[in-house]
């Protein structure tokens, strides 16, 4: 559980599931940072997911094109049949884009359901609507519809989030221009990329497991949103007229508060009680600030001591667990290993097997 989020001027308690116990005190640390500046303020697009129609041997593809998008009005209507609740909720199929693709096979064209999925991660909405349209759109562009399914990229359903770090919260210029050079190297170099990126997601994934949602769904997003233009950081950093660090995130949340596990799995649910929200858009409006909240603790603690050592202490107890420790031996094992510095399997045996005496 996370405290010390402050949220649009709101606190919030984050339910997350990690197997890494220094991810979620770093998120709180960092939150408490946050604070002084104000907390994080957020903003959120809309619900809206797109399912993709990819129809194959198509002869001419511009008039395809143009038929598709002619009847877009008679496509939308039929998409519509399939989800009366979403449509009773204001959500629903809204719009119809259409792409002509460049394949190994030529060309392909490929429609987009535009759809709002409200409060719903909304796959099977999405899926079910495709399916329903395939002939419609295959008939009219003269080709045969095969895959018929959302994509995670979900460029319409974007999530953002910005924290002002003062730099007498963090600890001095040293430490903004500690990140500030993180963040470039992340910016300017892959394999750091894909690390920093995997830190914001510490965050996000937790969350998402925590409420029942398809973490895996959410996490393909973010990293073919940050790859959209070559692959870059999720989260940005600049410095502003007072020496402060200024943090923000950009990512595709699609998380939902119904449908799915979201309301089946009794653990979810309670989780999503703790939270408080009460909608996906709220959910991933809280997300994006927890990803932000995780991505700064990283940065800070990579660019000052480094993480490993607040990570192996929190760490400790998993190792003494490992070389057998049970019961109140876990504690005293971790806290020998930690008071000498050495967070080692061979280390918490060696110990182990003095205090029974060995
Ligand atoms: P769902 O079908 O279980 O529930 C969504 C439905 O709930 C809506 O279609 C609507 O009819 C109803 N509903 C009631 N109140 C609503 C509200 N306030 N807002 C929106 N809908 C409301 O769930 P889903 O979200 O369509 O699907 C989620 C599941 O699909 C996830 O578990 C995911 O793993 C899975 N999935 C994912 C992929 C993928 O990511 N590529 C593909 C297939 C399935």
């Amino acid at each position: 559980m996370r405290i010390n989020f402050l949220i649009d001027g709101r606190d919030y308690l984050i339910p997350m599931v990690i197997e890494e116990p220094s991810v979620v005190a770093a998120a709180s640390n960092a939150a408490k940072m946050a604070r002084e500046g104000g907390g994080f303020t957020t903003d959120f697009t809309a619900p809206i997911m797109i399912g993709q129609i990819q129809i194959v041997d198509v002869r001419n593809p511009e008039s395809a094109r143009f038929e598709i998008l002619r009847n877009k009005a008679e496509i939308i209507e039929k998409a519509n049949e399939c989800d009366p609740v979403l449509l009773k909720l204001g959500g629903g199929c809204k719009d119809i884009e259409v792409r002509i693709i460049e394949s190994m096979f030529g060309k392909m064209v490929v429609v987009h359901l535009l759809v709002d999925v409200r409060d719903a991660m909304g796959a099977n909405a999405v899926n079910t609507m495709c399916e329903k349209v395939a002939p419609i759109v295959g008939r009219l562009a003269e080709g045969r519809p095969l895959l018929r399914i959302l994509s995670n990229l979900a460029v319409y359903r974007i999530a953002r989030a910005k924290a002002v770090f003062k730099k007498t919260a963090i600890g001095g210029e040293e430490v903004v221009d500690g990140v500030m050079k993180a963040y470039a190297f992340a910016e300017a170099d892959p394999f750091r990329c894909a690390t920093h990126n995997k830190g914001i997601m510490n965050g996000i994934s937790a969350l998402m497991i925590a409420t029942g949602n398809d973490f895996r769904a959410v996490e393909a997003g973010a990293h073919g949103y940050a790859a959209i233009r070559g692959y870059k950081p999720l989260t940005k950093y600049e410095v502003d007229e007072k020496g402060d660090l200024v943090g923000t995130i950009e990512v595709p949340i699609t998380a939902g508060i119904v449908g799915g596990a979201t309301q089946v799995n009794p653990l979810a649910k309670i989780c999503l009680k703790i939270l408080g929200v009460k909608s996906s858009e709220e959910l991933s409006r809280v997300a994006a600030a927890l990803g932000l909240a995780q991505n700064f603790a990283a940065l800070r603690a990579l660019a000052t001591e480094g993480i490993q050592r607040g990570h192996m202490e929190l760490h400790a107890r998993n190792i003494a667990i490992m070389a057998g420790a049970e019961g109140s031996e876990i504690d005293k094992v971790a806290e020998l290993m930690v008071r000498e510095g050495k967070i080692r399997i061979d280390y918490a045996r060696e110990i182990l097997s003095k205090l029974r005496g060995g």
